[in-house]
C-alpha cells in the first residue's frame, strides 16, 4: 500500500524516557518520529512541582518540564506527533506499527517508552483535590517533601504503600496508613518495618469514603471500617494513594516478553533490549522499582544508543 510510511526510528510515548531518547536518536541522525500517545507527556503532567530532577535548582513544575523536553527534541528535528500507537506487528524482520486512525508505520527500530499509569481510587473527591494540585498524590518521593511536618494519610498495603509510607513518616509529623483488609500484601520485611514506625498509624479494614477538603486543599479524609461500619474523619493534608501500577504494555503483549504484572521484561539486564531484536525499551514501562523521571530519561538514552548499535550492526 502507498500509504505505509517507513521510517528509521519509531518511538512510542512522550515521558522523560521518549523525549529522551528522541533526543539521542535525532542527534544520531536517526530521524525519530515520536508519537505523544494518550497522555502527552506522561505522568510528570499531574505532577505539581519536580524538585529531584538534576539541573533544576529551583525546581520545575511536571507540565513545565515536559514542555521543555518536547521542545528539545524538536530542536534537533524529532517528528512529534499528537495521536497515539493502537497496534503493532512485531512478527517479521520489519515492525510494523498502526495509528489510531489506521495509518500504518514501518519500523527498523522501535523504542517502547509508553510508561505506566498510576492506580487511583477512583473517587469524585480524589480525582477533584488531584486535578487541583491540592493534596493528592501518588507518589510519595515526588510529593512527599510538600507535606514535612504535616500529617498524611496513604493508601495501600503492598510494598509500594509501605516503601511510601516509610518514606513519609521521615518528613511528616504523622502518618495513617489505610488497609483494606486485616492483613499487608507486602513482602513481611516491608510490613515489619512499618509496623515498628512510631510516627506510623496502621488502620487495618479501612476504606476512603471521601477525601475532604476547603475547595482547594486536602483537609482530612472520612474512613469506613468495613468490619463494623463505623466511620470516622482523620485529619492530613496529603492523601496519598499507592495501590499499585499498570504498565501500559497491552498492545505489545503478544510479541513482547511481559512478567506477570505487565512489565516489559529486558531481554539482557543492564541493557535496553526487549526479546524482539530492533524493539527497545525505557522508563516505567519495564521499571516497577525506580520509576523517576530521571531514570526514565536515562533508560531512554540507553534505548536510543542500543538502536543506533543495532543499526550500525545491520550496515546502516
Ligand atoms: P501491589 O499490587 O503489590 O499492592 C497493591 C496494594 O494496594 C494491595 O495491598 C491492595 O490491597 C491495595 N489496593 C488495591 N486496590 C485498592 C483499593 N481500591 N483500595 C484500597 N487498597 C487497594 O502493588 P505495589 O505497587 O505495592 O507493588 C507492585 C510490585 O512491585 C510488587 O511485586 C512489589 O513486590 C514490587 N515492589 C517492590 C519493592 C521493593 O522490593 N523495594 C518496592 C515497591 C514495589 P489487597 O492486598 O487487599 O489486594
Amino acid at each position: 500500500m502507498s500509504d505505509i510510511e517507513k521510517v528509521t526510528c519509531l518511538i512510542i510515548g512522550s515521558g522523560p524516557a521518549g523525549y529522551t531518547a528522541a533526543i539521542y536518536a535525532a542527534r544520531a541522525d536517526m530521524s525519530p518520529v515520536l508519537y505523544q500517545g494518550m497522555q502527552p507527556g506522561g505522568q510528570l503532567t499531574t505532577t505539581n512541582e519536580v524538585e529531584n530532577f538534576p539541573g533544576y535548582p529551583d525546581g520545575v513544575t511536571g507540565p513545565e518540564m515536559m514542555v521543555q523536553l518536547e521542545a528539545q527534541a524538536k530542536r534537533f528535528e524529532t517528528d512529534v506527533r499528537f495521536g497515539f500507537i493502537t497496534k503493532v506487528d512485531f512478527s517479521g524482520p520489519v515492525h510494523k506499527a498502526w495509528t489510531e486512525d489506521g495509518h500504518e508505520i514501518h519500523a527498523e527500530t522501535v523504542i517502547i517508552s509508553t510508561g505506566a499509569s498510576a492506580k487511583y481510587l477512583g473517587l469524585e473527591s480524589e480525582q477533584k483535590y488531584l486535578k487541583l494540585g491540592g493534596g493528592v498524590s501518588a507518589c510519595a518521593v515526588c510529593d512527599g517533601f510538600f507535606y514535612r511536618g504535616q500529617k498524611t494519610v496513604i493508601v495501600g498495603a503492598g510494598d509500594s504503600a509501605c516503601e511510601e509510607a516509610h518514606y513519609l513518616s521521615k518528613l511528616c509529623e504523622k502518618v495513617t496508613m489505610l488497609v483494606r483488609r486485616d492483613e499487608f500484601r507486602a513482602s513481611k520485611i516491608m510490613a515489619e518495618r512499618v509496623k515498628n514506625t512510631e510516627n506510623i498509624e496502621i488502620l487495618y479494614n479501612t476504606e476512603t469514603e471521601e477525601v475532604l477538603g476547603d475547595g482547594q486543599v486536602v483537609t482530612g479524609v472520612r474512613v469506613k471500617n468495613n468490619k463494623t461500619g463505623e466511620e470516622s474523619t482523620i485529619e492530613a493534608t496529603g492523601f496519598f494513594v499507592a495501590i499499585g501500577h499498570k504498565p501500559n504494555t497491552d498492545i505489545f503483549a503478544d510479541y513482547i516478553n511481559l512478567d506477570e504484572t505487565g512489565y516489559i521484561k529486558y531481554e539482557k539486564p543492564g541493557t535496553s533490549l526487549t526479546n524482539v531484536p530492533g524493539v527497545f525499551v525505557a522508563g516505567d514501562a519495564a521499571d516497577h522499582v525506580y520509576r523517576q523521571a530521571v531514570t526514565a530519561a536515562g533508560t531512554g538514552c540507553m534505548a536510543a544508543l542500543d538502536a543506533e548499535r543495532y543499526l550500525a550492526a545491520k550496515g546502516h
